[in-house]
């Protein structure tokens, strides 16, 4: 029988937020109702992967249940592509079992090391939005434990405002036990992948704009470096659809190397960062042109070096994403764009990519029609906090918002004015389950 244990370390995907709270890990979903009942006097959430970048996955001196023991298949129908899974199954091992039957995600984030219940409760994004929006446009039901009325099912009929409060609920309605998800049908498990070399902001838009019609897929990688101003920022666009060519390959479970160790600090600094991404670019420039691409690196490219987040040093780092809607775009990404440049921070994981018109049910989901900006910053302290403030004005300024799930400092402010339903929202999260986040965000 599964209990809390003493309290551990934990740290989050980026490193920068680090606390301790008392891990239980259940391998029976009946043994979830005893322990939420178990100290009634501390607070809870529910955990996956760890791979939120931030402090929305850490509880500071409470208990937390960590959900990856929890990863049975409980119903999968080859012929409907509707398969309900336990919380803590990976979409690394969803994908294993739905791929040689010719079913896929119906949406997914860059990484395939991310359980069921994470991906629900951020609501995740991937290449495909402005097509699929995100994962709850396709969730069909949950299970959920909550510490006050006990198990409930949720779906958009049943309990429905909790079900809206779910998607995208950072974990804080209550602990999803299981997801029951509509996969998509795949005629291959190859995408037929593009890859164009531009320079400039306006080239980036009319390149998603010309694709935004005829392919599934896209976005771009950018070199932030590239341009003082920001108008100038040169990239290599992306856009696929999936072949049709029978070839339901599912990816290889192992991943090709493990940076054993953390690197220095100044391995990532303005010299290195200049001249990684002007190689980069010349090395994705020469790649440019068609090509049959699996969907593992096409999608998940950074799984193949396990634990890549040490490459940033023992301070860790930031990422930063944003979304602005497209009538402010023009004028703030370019102007966030310059901030980076001129910082000499970012990283060569830097991202552009449009947000399409599909709503989801979730209360505080992130994306929203318009442009959103990723990129990791190494932690320098105060020089990338001060960096950050600048970059919020803009954000604050074009009415955009952050992504919960990639932040670790935010002011409260931003994130009020960022999610019109917050106060909506705030009625369904359960009395007991608290998260850094959160509390954060409610001082
Ligand atoms: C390399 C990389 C690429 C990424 N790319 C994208 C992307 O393209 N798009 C995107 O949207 N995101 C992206 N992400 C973010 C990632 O998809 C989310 O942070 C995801 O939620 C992580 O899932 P997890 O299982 O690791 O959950 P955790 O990080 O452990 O938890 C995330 C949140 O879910 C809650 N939670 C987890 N399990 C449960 C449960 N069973 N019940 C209740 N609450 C629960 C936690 O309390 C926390 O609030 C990326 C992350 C990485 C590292």
């Amino acid at each position: 029988m599964a209990a809390f244990g003493t309290p551990e370390l934990m740290t989050s995907w980026g490193r920068v937020a680090r606390q301790r709270a008392a891990r239980a890990r259940p391998a029976f979903l009946d043994e979830v109702a005893s322990l939420i009942g178990q100290a009634r006097d501390t607070t809870l959430l529910g955990i996956g992967l760890g791979r939120s970048y931030g402090d929305s996955g850490l509880n500071a001196g409470g208990n937390v249940l960590d959900m990856t023991a929890l990863d049975q298949v409980i119903a999968f129908d080859p012929k409907t592509g509707i398969i309900r899974a336990e919380a803590g199954l990976t979409l690394n091992a969803l994908l294993r079992i739905a791929v040689p039957r010719g079913w896929f995600l119906p949406t997914t984030p860059g990484t395939r090391f991310v359980t069921l219940g994470g991906a629900v409760a951020n609501d995740v994004h991937g290449k495909n939005h402005h097509t699929a929006g995100t994962i709850g446009v396709s969730i069909r039901r949950i299970g959920l434990h909550r510490s006050d009325v006990g198990a409930i099912e949720l779906s958009p009929d049943t309990n429905a405002e909790v079900f809206r409060a779910t998607i995208g609920g950072l974990g804080l309605t209550g602990l999803i036990a299981w997801v029951e998800l509509q996969l998509v049908p795949i005629g291959s498990a190859y995408l037929d992948a593009e890859t164009i070399p531009f320079t400039g902001y306006d080239a980036f838009m009319a390149l998603a704009r010309a694709s935004t019609p005829g392919f599934e897929h896209t976005v771009a990688w950018i070199d932030c470096t590239s341009s003082r101003d920001g108008r100038a920022t040169r990239g290599l666009f992306s856009r696929a659809n999936w072949l049709d060519d029978g070839d339901l390959a599912a990816h290889d479970d192992r991943t090709h190397a493990t940076l054993p160790l953390e690197l220095p600090a100044m391995a990532i600094n303005p010299i290195s960062l200049k001249a990684f991404n002007a190689l980069y670019f010349v090395a994705g420039s020469r790649k440019q042109g068609r090509q049959r691409t699996h969907y593992a690196p096409f999608f998940y490219p950074l799984d193949a070096i396990q634990n890549w987040n040490r490459a940033y040093g023992s301070k860790g780092f930031y990422q930063y994403q944003c979304v602005v809607p497209y009538a402010a775009a023009d004028l703030a990404i370019p102007a966030m764009l310059g901030e980076i440049a001129r910082s000499g921070q970012g990283s060569c994981l830097a991202v552009l990519k449009t947000f399409g018109a599909k709503t989801s049910p979730g209360m505080l989901s992130f994306p929203r029609e318009g442009v959103t900006l990723a990129l990791d910053f190494p932690n320098r302290k105060t020089r990338t906090i001060e960096l950050f403030d600048r970059l919020d004005s803009v954000v604050a300024e074009a009415r955009g918002r952050l992504y919960p799930a990639k932040d670790g400092r935010m002011p409260a402010t931003m994130f009020c004015k960022g999610f019109p339903l917050l106060d909506a929202f705030s009625q369904h999260v359960d009395p007991r389950f608290q998260s850094d986040f959160w509390r954060r965000m409610s001082q």
